[in-house]
């Protein structure tokens, strides 16, 4: 309610209508000044450490360890023990009650799951809240469903769990790429080590001690913090029958090189330069959100980003004008505040990395706009930013920028919007907006992308399959085809 003033005698005055600051309590988390490594359902001390801090004022927030190959080593021995000593000869149906109770403890903390994301990651508490976690939860509980149902999705062909999967993720969804690794692997009855990124290990260790609520057995799933050292650890590691890697092209390509010629199972999913592709007969506001969500949800650290927007010449003006007046609308701050749209940067290296990038693309000929702005005076900060002008060929139309910049082409045609999207080494994800259902059906027919949305974007839902075409990786995530890289058939 709007309070009016009055000033004396004189006429109302409206009250001041900007946000006032709305934080989410921190206390809600306690940390340790100390983390270890958790291996064999035990907190092992580790050798060395590195200190963990908060991207959005650079504060230390806790010690966590840099586990060396030795320690690796004694987290995949944990993960075969447990392997062996039970796991994957449990009823399925047993598997699946684990898979539940961690579902429903992840609900049921779900607050100091959030506080944390946000704390470590630099990510809106509204996107931890409402996007991060009710999804990991989901998963958990999509995947506890399917735990006694592996002889029906995979009808005569008697599927066997791998074995121990070695797990590699990202720094932009913590919490929920745990959960897409961990829950098929449990499901089919692997046993996992899984290596959180350097930037953000905190969730990933708070979940421990939900693995210790629950009661999982000892080993069956191990954390070892580090960084690429870690990593390339578990790659390497003799006894490990599955890899499953999220992160960058770049070191994805170098552990496919690695693995050549080894036994070892594999999937990748790795980086995009997804085209959200606009038609002149899409209905235009709901296409602003569309854009809007799509590349700066999570500050554009998501690798199925639409981050090339394809705007149909016709429609070019008044959608680049409304985009603008909507950019000067977004609210660039502290994560913890209940009203930020934009977060901090994940760190100072990806910071480093997208000033780089934008600084090549007014290098390039590119016209740049960011709205008026005021960032906070510590941590990593970067304004939503749109590029139009732009050429097919300048670096910020080709390479993956993972921040929150957008580079605008504009199209004719349906052929040319499909011969400009799909001119991209990667083919993660796309989107098309267009009143035409049958626009939508050729459209996604003729875009390599392993996913199409249609009138909205950057959706997720277990249930349903992602990953990549080309550079972009292989294998799936979610669905009944998430299980796949996970079993073994006799
Ligand atoms: P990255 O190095 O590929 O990181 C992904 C994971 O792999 C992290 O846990 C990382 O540890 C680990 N790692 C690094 N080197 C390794 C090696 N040689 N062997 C095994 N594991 C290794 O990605 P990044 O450096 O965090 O980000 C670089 C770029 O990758 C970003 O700018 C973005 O374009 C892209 N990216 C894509 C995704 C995606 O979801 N597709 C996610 C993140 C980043 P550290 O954390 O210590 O590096
Ligand atoms: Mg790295």
């Amino acid at each position: 309610m709007a309070e009016l003033e009055r000033k004396r005698g004189g006429a109302p005055v409206a009250a001041d209508w900007t946000y006032a600051p709305a934080p989410e309590s921190r206390d809600v988390v306690q940390l340790r000044d100390r983390y270890g490594l958790f291996v064999g359902g035990e907190w092992l001390e580790p050798r060395e450490t590195y200190t963990t801090i908060s991207p959005a004022d650079e504060s230390a927030l806790a010690e966590v360890g840099q586990a060396t190959p030795e320690e690796v080593d004694a987290a995949v021995r944990a993960a075969r023990k447990a392997f062996d000593d039970g796991w994957s000869a449990l009823p399925g149906a047993e598997r699946a009650k684990y898979l539940f109770r961690i579902a429903r403890v992840l609900q049921e903390r779900s607050r100091e799951f959030a506080v944390l994301e946000s704390l470590n990651g630099g990510k809106p508490i509204k996107e931890s809240r409402d996007v991060d976690l009710p999804l990991a939860a989901a998963h958990f509980f999509y995947y506890a469903g399917w735990a006694d149902k592996l002889e029906y999705a995979f009808p005569n062909r008697r599927p066997k769990p791998v074995g121990v999967a070695g797990q590699i993720i990202p720094w932009n969804f913590p919490l929920l790429m745990l959960a897409w690794k961990i829950a098929p692997a449990l499901a089919c009855g692997n046993t996992v080590v899984l290596k959180p990124a350097e930037t953000t290990p905190l969730t990933a260790l708070l979940f421990c001690d939900v693995l210790r609520q629950v009661e999982l057995p000892p080993g069956v799933v191990n954390i070892v913090t580090g960084d690429g050292r870690t990593g390339a650890a578990l790659v390497e590691h003799e006894d490990v029958d599955k890899i499953a890697f999220t992160g960058s092209t770049e070191v994805g390509k170098a552990i496919q090189r690695q693995l050549a010629g080894t036994r070892k199972k594999l999937t990748l999913e790795l980086g995009g330069k997804a085209a959200n592709v606009i038609f002149d007969d899409a209905a235009l506001d709901q296409a602003v959100e569309g854009i809007v969500n799509g590349i700066y949800f999570n500050q554009g650290h998501v690798c199925c980003a639409g981050s090339r927007l394809l705007v149909q010449e016709s429609i070019y003006e008044p959608l680049i004008q409304k985009l603008k007046r909507r950019l000067q609308t977004l609210r660039v701050g502290d994560p913890l505040d209940k009203n930020t749209d934009v977060g901090a940067i994940n760190s100072r290296m990806q910071l480093d990395k997208i000033t780089e990038l934008v600084r090549s693309g007014e290098e390039e000929g590119a016209e740049i706009y960011q709205p008026p702005c005021r960032l906070p005076e510590k941590g990593y900060w970067f304004v939503p930013t749109v590029f139009t002008n732009v050429a097919q060929s300048y670096r910020i139309a080709q390479e993956e920028i993972f921040g929150p910049v957008l580079s605008v082409l504009t199209f004719r045609t349906p052929d040319e919007a499909v011969e400009k999207a799909n001119n991209t080494m990667y083919g993660l994800s796309a989107g098309v907006w267009t009143e035409k259902g049958s626009r939508i059906l050729s459209m996604a027919e003729r875009l390599r992308a392993g996913v199409v949305w249609a009138n909205t974007f950057n959706r997720f839902d277990p249930t349903s399959p992602f990953g990549g075409y080309r550079e972009s990786g292989f294998g799936r995530e979610g669905g009944r085809h998430g299980l796949e890289p996970y079993l073994v058939f006799e």
